[in-house]
Protein backbone atom coordinates (compact mmCIF):
# COMPACT_ATOMS: atom_id res chain seq x y z
CA UNK A 1 0.00 0.00 0.00
CA UNK A 2 1.33 3.65 -1.33
CA UNK A 3 -0.85 5.33 0.62
CA UNK A 4 -0.53 7.78 -1.95
CA UNK A 5 -3.79 9.92 -2.47
CA UNK A 6 -5.28 8.92 -5.84
CA UNK A 7 -8.79 9.35 -7.42
CA UNK A 8 -11.33 7.31 -7.17
CA UNK A 9 -10.97 5.78 -10.63
CA UNK A 10 -7.82 4.52 -9.88
CA UNK A 11 -8.60 2.57 -6.95
CA UNK A 12 -10.59 -0.60 -6.61
CA UNK A 13 -13.17 -1.23 -3.47
CA UNK A 14 -12.60 -4.50 -1.44
CA UNK A 15 -15.78 -5.11 0.73
CA UNK A 16 -15.81 -7.63 3.41
CA UNK A 17 -18.67 -9.93 3.15
CA UNK A 18 -21.22 -11.37 5.49
CA UNK A 19 -19.33 -15.01 5.70
CA UNK A 20 -15.87 -12.65 6.52
CA UNK A 21 -13.99 -12.99 3.44
CA UNK A 22 -12.60 -10.01 1.26
CA UNK A 23 -14.19 -9.75 -2.27
CA UNK A 24 -13.17 -7.26 -5.18
CA UNK A 25 -16.19 -4.81 -5.55
CA UNK A 26 -15.82 -3.57 -9.48
CA UNK A 27 -19.17 -2.27 -9.50
CA UNK A 28 -18.57 -0.27 -5.83
CA UNK A 29 -22.28 -0.67 -4.77
CA UNK A 30 -21.54 -3.74 -2.90
CA UNK A 31 -23.04 -3.19 0.88
CA UNK A 32 -20.45 -3.99 4.03
CA UNK A 33 -17.65 -2.70 5.25
CA UNK A 34 -15.06 -1.66 2.35
CA UNK A 35 -11.57 -0.44 1.96
CA UNK A 36 -9.97 1.18 -1.35
CA UNK A 37 -6.53 -0.52 -2.98
CA UNK A 38 -4.67 0.96 -5.40
CA UNK A 39 -5.09 -0.52 -9.51
CA UNK A 40 -1.71 -0.39 -9.70
CA UNK A 41 -0.29 -3.84 -10.85
CA UNK A 42 2.92 -2.56 -9.01
CA UNK A 43 1.07 -1.59 -6.11
CA UNK A 44 -0.79 -4.55 -6.04
CA UNK A 45 2.09 -6.89 -5.68
CA UNK A 46 3.90 -5.07 -2.99
CA UNK A 47 4.18 -7.12 0.30
CA UNK A 48 1.84 -7.03 2.75
CA UNK A 49 -0.62 -5.89 0.83
CA UNK A 50 -3.88 -8.87 1.56
CA UNK A 51 -2.34 -7.59 5.40
CA UNK A 52 -3.20 -4.44 5.42
CA UNK A 53 -6.51 -5.10 3.55
CA UNK A 54 -7.33 -7.79 6.02
CA UNK A 55 -6.51 -5.27 8.77
CA UNK A 56 -8.46 -2.39 6.84
CA UNK A 57 -11.20 -4.90 7.02
CA UNK A 58 -11.11 -6.57 10.47
CA UNK A 59 -10.37 -9.48 9.07
CA UNK A 60 -7.64 -11.85 11.31
CA UNK A 61 -6.20 -13.62 8.09
CA UNK A 62 -5.15 -12.89 4.93
CA UNK A 63 -7.30 -12.23 1.82
CA UNK A 64 -7.34 -13.63 -1.72
CA UNK A 65 -9.06 -10.68 -3.07
CA UNK A 66 -6.06 -9.41 -5.49
CA UNK A 67 -7.40 -10.04 -9.75
ZN1 LIG B 1 -0.78 1.88 -3.41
Amino acid sequence: MCRQVRTKREMERIVRTAAGEAVLDPSGRMSGRGTYVCADPACQASAGRDQAIARALGLSGGTHATP
